[in-house]
């Protein structure tokens, strides 16, 4: 049906005709066929093989773990984009974003950190089980979170919060090799200074760099901690920025310090498109999030079809994606919190929650696809990867 209306429209046959030419010849209509291809491939790869060459502790739950390519080519990112790091445990094969925290300068290596997570798969994966030496497949580098110098405000403000603080890290790690002409005020909210990752070699950075100025806010401060204590509030904000005028506001953390940071830059009338976000993850607790069902208990058993055919029981507050996983079906993630659209699959039968925020397109939503990553079965559900 969809075929015959395309042929009916004007100039249908001659772009047809175009396209066979281009197979046949080379699409990129250069002498080397393919070399657009190869060349584009190469910056943006789909897949990069990777080693663990060195392994760094950085507080009692994070490392940092360095990455180099097997083939000795790791393609250019962004600071403050992340690569998805596929992993096999036990019979689960999964994946999980992480942020590349060193700097887009350094060409031989990508560092990641990664905290621990409580009953985290992954997390917990890493720090403990991987030796310099182990082999990894990760994603090419992903992620708008990233400094525009054409949209965004050369004074920049860093929100983070735990292990938010790693694309930060990276940004004002490039910011500090290069030299150039950005301000960057860091406001990073952790429990205690033994939890702030990188706490000392942020405050050198400051020490050195006048267009660096780094704020821990420590929420349980030691006697001797005189700096900004309690939360990330409009106050702390204020006081830190000396004004929000001219700035660009980026915030990384957990969704509560999201929340929490949004309304405190919104009663300093902070514009909305002045604020930028990176998702990281879906909530914690998801029972807890607005619009979450009061009559479904986040036990509440479900079962879970592909195609009319049952293949696990599941709790409404598990993912899908990780149902499926935990089952031997594969889905194509990347992003893990409902950004990228990698996992979405079409929901045949059956009610599933989808926290605020998730991002679905409108035509999605229409013919009844959900992403896999941040989709939540509130009831039987039949689904069509
Ligand atoms: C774009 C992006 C970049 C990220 N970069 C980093 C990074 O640089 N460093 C880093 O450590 N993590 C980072 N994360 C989070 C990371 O991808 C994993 O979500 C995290 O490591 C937990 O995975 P897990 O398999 O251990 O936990 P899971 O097995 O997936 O989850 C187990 C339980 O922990 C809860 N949970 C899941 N994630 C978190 C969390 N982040 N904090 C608290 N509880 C959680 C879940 O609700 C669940 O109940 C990033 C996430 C995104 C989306």
């Amino acid at each position: 049906m969809k075929s015959e209306m395309l042929e009916k429209m004007e100039g249908y046959q001659e772009v047809i005709q175009e396209i066979h030419a281009d197979r046949k010849y080379g699409a990129d209509f250069l002498d080397e066929k393919g070399a657009v291809k190869n060349y584009i491939n190469r910056i943006h790869p789909g897949r990069i093989d990777l080693k663990v060459t060195d392994i760094f502790d950085e507080t009692r739950t994070t490392k940092t773990l360095r990455f180099s390519a097997i083939d000795g080519y790791l393609p250019p990112f962004q600071a403050g984009q992340y690569i998805s790091l596929f992993t096999s445990i036990g019979n689960i094969k999964t994946a999980r974003p992480y942020s590349i925290s060193s700097s887009p300068t350094e060409r031989g290596y990508w560092d990641i950190t990664v905290r621990a997570v409580e009953n985290g798969l992954v997390s917990n994966y890493l720090l403990n089980d991987i030796r310099a030496g182990d082999n990894f497949v990760s994603s090419g580098p992903q992620g708008q979170f990233c400094h525009n110098p054409l949209f965004h405000d050369n004074h920049l403000v860093f929100l983070a919060g735990g292990s938010g603080i790693t694309p930060f890290l990276s940004m004002i790690r490039e910011v500090s090799r290069k030299g150039i002409n950005r301000t960057i005020v860091l406001l990073y909210g952790s429990r205690t200074t033994d939890e702030a990752i990188c706490h000392e070699e942020l405050n050198t950075l400051a020490k050195k760099s006048p267009s660096i100025k780094y704020f821990p806010v420590i929420e349980q401060p030691e006697d001797t901690f005189d700096g900004l204590t309690g939360f990330i509030t409009a106050d702390v904000i204020s006081e830190a920025t000396g004004g929000i005028d001219g700035k660009t506001f980026y915030i990384c953390g957990p969704q509560a310090m999201y929340d929490f940071c949004v309304q405190q830059l919104e009663s300093l009338n902070v514009p909305k498109r002045k604020i930028r976000r990176e998702m990281y993850g879906v909530p914690v607790n998801i029972w807890e999030t607005d619009g979450w069902p009061e009559d479904v208990d986040r036990d509440n058993e479900v079962t879970i079809s592909i195609n009319g055919e049952k293949i696990a029981t599941s709790k409404s507050s598990e993912t899908l994606i990780s149902v499926l996983e935990k089952t031997g079906h594969i889905i194509p993630s990347i992003c893990r919190c409902g950004e990228c659209s990698m996992c979405r699959v079409k929901l045949l039968n059956g009610k599933v929650y989808q926290p605020p925020g998730s991002l679905v397109r409108k035509s999605d939503r229409q013919f009844g696809f959900i992403h896999a990553c941040a989709s939540y079965p509130l009831t039987d559900v039949d689904i069509c990867p």
